[in-house]
């Protein structure tokens, strides 16, 4: 079996784990390495060829291989080591990695840290059980946006799109602009799930029907999908048959929702949060596992890969500090607990060292609302507050704190109606 030692590994060569290396390479590590099972860098960036990438971390608007791109290239100048079409199997607590690779074969690496940045993958037909036949012509929305704009291969001429989250709406969008006729998109929530500016910019703009509060009952077709039945929802997103319309169409896209990829931190036994499908951190990126640090859509599925590229530069930052035993020791915790109309906070510990540290929580709320106040709370006072005109479950918030003005125990974050505080 080849092996081989460094002090920083990187499991993934997406947007996460390109900022998490440079930024361990930066702090001072000196062998850092990158493993990844694609032949190419740059993740699920490199099928993104539309623009809005990096307006807040470039303040500038980038596609997403030129996103990508400006990491590759750092990574190549910082001499970043990179093993390529490499599959990692399996890690273990103390930093060692077993993969697999076309031309070495098994290979054991010998890391000080590791950070998780596997990315996630997209929920099929499957996953949601949408009933019928079992035509050619049904895709998730990724991999159709795969093959249009990699492969450059057309999915489908007249096309439903299942789900208001942005790879539905960007291939709404893309679809339109390659000739197809996209019928409408279909939410079964009675908001939007993906941000306000892609509903605009990708839906108003062509004129693309949103239906909220709907959903596909069934598919139906032999050979190619001819069509799909669609149904109004109750109050428990339960379909009301009686309201089915039949829409004549020869593809299905399906974008309903993404799953950290997550069963090499499941195997080593990380802590995991039940809501994101991730694994716990504190504001290190630093799991229930010293050695392994986490970042990026493998933790929690961010809709802007800004934020990705700034928590992953903490991992990597951290996962270095841990590989060269300069990170602090954890004296007390302050567990991160959702209050009223929040659905997760990122990270979910806060690790108290004695280091004054400004820490930034990210976090979701469940249901729509105008006019709030965020407010945060440690152990019952509340040490923050802000007004914010709207918050929506498709786009992440966040609220700073500094570590010096908590006191172990718990931190809460509500959101609630002005009103209801005054
Ligand atoms: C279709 C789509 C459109 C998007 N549009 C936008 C947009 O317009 N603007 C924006 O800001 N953001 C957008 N995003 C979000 C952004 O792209 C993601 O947040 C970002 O790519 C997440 O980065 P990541 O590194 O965590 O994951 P990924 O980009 O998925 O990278 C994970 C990497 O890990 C590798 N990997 C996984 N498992 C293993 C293993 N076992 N061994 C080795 N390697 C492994 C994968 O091959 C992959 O390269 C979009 C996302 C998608 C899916």
């Amino acid at each position: 079996m080849f092996e081989l030692g460094c002090d920083v590994a990187v499991v993934g060569g997406g947007p996460a784990g390109l900022a998490a290396a440079v930024s361990a390479r930066k702090q001072g590590a000196e062998k850092v390495l990158i493993i990844e099972r694609d032949k190419t860098l740059g993740g699920i960036l490199q099928q993104c060829i539309h623009p809005g990438f990096g307006l807040t971390y470039y303040k500038e608007d980038l596609t997403g291989p030129e996103y990508a791109g400006r990491f590759i290239d750092q990574v190549e100048n910082l001499g970043i080591e990179t093993l390529m079409d490499s599959m990692v199997l399996e890690i273990f607590p103390d930093g060692a990695i077993l993969c697999s690779n076309s031309r070495l074969g098994i290979n054991m690496i010998k890391a000080k840290s590791v950070v998780l940045a596997m990315g996630c993958r997209e929920r099929t037909r499957g996953n949601i059980r949408i009933p019928g036949t079992r035509p050619a012509g049904v895709y998730t929305a990724g991999a159709a946006q795969r093959l249009i704009n990699r492969q450059n291969n057309m999915v489908g001429r007249k096309v439903v799109i299942l789900g208001s989250g942005d790879i539905g709406m960007i291939m709404a969008r893309r679809l339109t602009l390659e000739g197809a006729e996209v019928v409408s998109v279909v939410e079964q929530m009675d908001f939007l799930t993906g941000l306000t500016r892609n509903r605009v910019q990708c839906l108003d703009d062509f004129g693309i029907p949103l239906m909220l509060s709907h959903t596909v009952t069934r598919i139906t077709g032999n050979a190619r999908v001819e069509g799909v039945y669609v149904a109004t929802v109750d109050e428990n997103k339960k379909p009301i048959i009686e309201t089915e319309k039949f829409f004549e169409c020869d593809t299905l896209l399906i974008s309903v929702g993404l799953i950290p990829e997550n069963e090499l931190s499941r195997a080593v036994n990380i802590e995991m949060s039940p809501v994101t499908n991730g694994p716990i951190v504190n504001q290190y990126m630093q799991t229930s596992i010293p050695a392994i640090f986490a970042s990026g859509n493998v933790v929690h599925v961010n809709d802007l890969v800004d934020n990705v590229s700034t928590e992953s530069e903490i991992a990597g930052r951290e996962a270095a500090r841990y590989a060269m035993k300069t990170l602090p020791e954890t004296i007390d915790l302050v567990e991160c607990v959702s209050g009223n109309n929040i659905r997760y906070i990122c990270p979910q510990k806060i690790a108290l060292s004695g280091e004054e540290k400004e820490v930034v929580l990210y976090f979701r709320v469940n249901m729509p609302d105008a006019n709030v106040l965020i407010s945060l709370s440690c152990n019952g006072k509340e040490l923050k507050r802000k007004k914010v005109v709207k918050v929506n479950p498709g786009e992440m918030e966040f609220i700073k704190i500094r570590t010096s003005d908590l006191s172990p125990g718990s931190l809460t974050i509500d959101v609630t109606e002005e009103d209801a505080q005054v």
